[in-house]
């Protein structure tokens, strides 16, 4: 197959990059660099079967060109801004990159005929649940509390609206994946998860065994959970990769498909700072701080479908196999990718 992958240089993008190389497959990766790591581009393109495009898709007439040039069989598009709190300082960003640039990868499928698309979506399109929707299947309402919730449920609807008009190519199939917490880096540590600024827990707490930070602060510990800190759902950034790719094979022409993407297990914040620990050798000084604006206390996954309907089965689904693997990364790559 030949695949768009869009946000080819962030975390998720780039390994799904690199699993679709491993597989034998050709792969166009696009990014616009505003978030991504030339770095990955970098490791990415060193592969034969790999070309790179700079194009922002916001630019309708770059991606209508790029994607009317190649013949693709599918689009896996994870390109999007994701910073929540980000979102509600800046939301119109967060609408025009988000949803504006899906719009025009959507007219740029339209145009070039692809048959298949593969959109990340997240767990904030389904906001605060109330307790007993948890853990979340996919039937929960989606109740998205923050812009960025909003700009990826809006795209959910879009695509879906799409995918049954005279505008869609003819057997279009798709699907949306709503992520959980993903974590982890490339077992062997070729490339890994390098945001700037961080503010994901594993990595944070990783840079604080380094020394790169004094401490970490832990958002809430009067949550009505058992330990007071809130508890997510991790999944290892290859497994989030193996349910697209699965995915993307069972899919069949017409069709649309939705699944959360989690272990259907919760952690604690307590519980990674500890995993965090035994796996560093590290002290790890931890700060009692205030709650997080938005964070809800508990948030996991039903996750059945994927594992019933595809036979998705986590390869690395231990915490401490993410942390591990995580830690390898930034190790070795303690400032991220070299500038
Ligand atoms: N968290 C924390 N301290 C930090 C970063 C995160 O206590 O410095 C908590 C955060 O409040 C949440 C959990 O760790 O309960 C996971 O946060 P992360 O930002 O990694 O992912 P999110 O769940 O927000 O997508």
């Amino acid at each position: 197959m030949r695949v768009l992958v869009t946000g080819s240089a962030g975390y998720i993008g780039s390994h799904a990059c690199l699993e679709l190389l491993a597989r034998g497959h050709d792969v166009v990766g696009l990014d616009d660099y505003s978030r991504g790591n030339r770095g990955a581009t970098d490791v990415l393109g060193a592969h034969r079967s790999f070309e790179f495009l700079q194009i922002d898709l916001t630019d309708r007439d770059a991606t209508r060109r790029a994607l009317s040039a190649r013949s693709f069989d599918a689009v896996l598009h994870f390109a999007a801004l994701a910073y929540v709190g980000e979102s509600v300082d800046e939301p119109l960003r967060y609408y025009g990159n988000n949803v504006v640039g899906s719009l025009s990868l959507l007219d740029a499928i339209a145009a070039a005929g692809i048959p298949r698309l593969i959109f990340s979506s997240t767990c904030a399109t389904y906001g605060e649940p109330s307790p007993e929707r948890i853990p979340i299947d996919e039937t929960c309402p989606q109740q998205p509390v923050n812009p960025y919730g909003r700009t990826k449920f809006m795209v959910e609807e879009m695509i879906r609206d799409f995918s049954v008009s005279a505008d869609a190519p003819s057997g279009f199939g798709y699907a949306a994946l709503r992520y959980f917490n993903v974590a982890g880096s490339d077992p062997q540590a070729r490339i890994g998860e390098a945001h700037d600024p961080e503010t994901h827990l594993i990595p944070l707490c990783l840079q604080t065994a380094l020394g790169l930070r004094g401490s970490l602060t832990v958002f809430g510990t009067d949550y009505p959970t058992p330990d007071g800190t809130c508890i997510r759902d991790y999944v290892h950034v290859q497994d989030l990769i193996g349910a697209h790719l699965a995915v993307l094979d069972a899919l069949v022409d017409g069709e649309s498909r939705v699944y959360n993407v989690g272990l259907g297990r919760g952690y604690s914040v307590r519980d990674v700072i500890d995993a965090c620990r035994s796996v560093t050798g590290a002290d790890i000084t931890t700060v009692d701080g205030d709650r997080r604006p938005g964070d809800p206390p508990t948030l996991f996954a039903n996750s059945d479908l994927l594992q019933t309907e595809l036979g998705w089965t986590p390869q690395r689904g231990d915490l401490r196999v993410m942390v591990e693997d995580a830690w390898r990364w930034l190790k070795t790559n303690p400032k991220g990718y070299p500038a």
